[in-house]
């Protein structure tokens, strides 16, 4: 069983979506305001797989409640809700250190497909934690795909299943957010290419923005941990000084 904390400050929303999570089988707990979502999460350090935000809250605003729990070092998986027609709140989310964003009014069925994505992503960074308590999981070695039917790619012993959201490295399998994904196949299709964040921007997350942004970064970033050997020298996600990015599946 999951543990959602629902942070919405309209009472017959919060307990819609408590009483739709529930029936999928989640632990869900509502906050009515940032401030008690900070008092739960940070200060009583209580454990939660994914946290429902939304951004327009009285006091402090979904932002703020992101970027603090970054800041403190949480990093509970994070699904924000934002306004419809406000590409601006999706990148401030992104920027606070949101995973995936999902703007009002939403269908239900996807709220719940974008969360079981953020999940499954929770479970795999406690199976990745260091084991203590002694219920650590040993992760399946992936077997070696070089000719894979279906919705994946391969590349230097890496495999990306765009279906699963898996990334699958020698001994160990990374579960992917739904952006992580779909930034990831923007890449994989433009392999070699320099592609700008604005074309990202468009692509990936269907914000057309004039404005350059470095909300994309934090993404790029993650990626990087995920598939480079040694982060801080990327290989296959460079940096193209002053333009954006360009993945390269093999390099020299
Ligand atoms: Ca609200």
């Amino acid at each position: 069983m999951s543990r959602v904390l629902i942070v919405e400050d309209e009472a017959h929303l919060a307990q819609g979506l408590r009483f739709n999570l529930q029936a999928e089988g989640h632990a869900v707990d509502v906050a009515c305001d940032g401030e008690t979502a900070i008092e739960k999460l940070v200060e009583k350090k209580e454990r939660f797989d994914a946290v429902v935000l939304d951004v327009m809250l009285p006091g402090k605003s979904g932002f703020d409640v992101a970027a603090l729990l970054r800041e403190k070092k949480n990093y509970v998986p994070v699904l924000m809700l934002t306004a419809r027609g406000r590409p601006e709140d999706v990148l401030a989310g992104f920027a606070a250190g949101a995973d995936d964003y999902l703007a009002k009014p939403f269908e239900l069925a996807i709220l719940i497909a974008r969360l079981d994505s953020l999940l499954r992503r929770s479970v795999w960074m406690k199976d990745a934690e260091p084991a203590g308590d002694g219920t650590g999981v040993e992760l399946p070695v992936p077997e070696r795909q070089l000719e894979t039917g279906g919705d994946t790619f391969n590349f230097c012993g890496k495999s990306i299943d765009f279906q699963e959201l898996e990334l699958r490295t020698l001994g160990n399998t990374i579960h992917l957010t739904v952006m992580e994904a779909e930034f990831l196949r923007y890449l994989v299709r433009s392999e070699g290419r320099i592609v700008s964040r604005k074309s990202i921007l468009e692509e990936v997350w269907g914000l057309h923005e004039d404005t350059d942004t470095r909300a994309i970064d934090n993404f790029v970033v993650r990626l990087r941990r995920y598939i480079e050997e040694d982060p801080s020298r990327p290989k296959h996600l460079q940096t193209v000084r002053g333009v954006g990015y360009r993945f390269v599946a093999e390099p020299e």
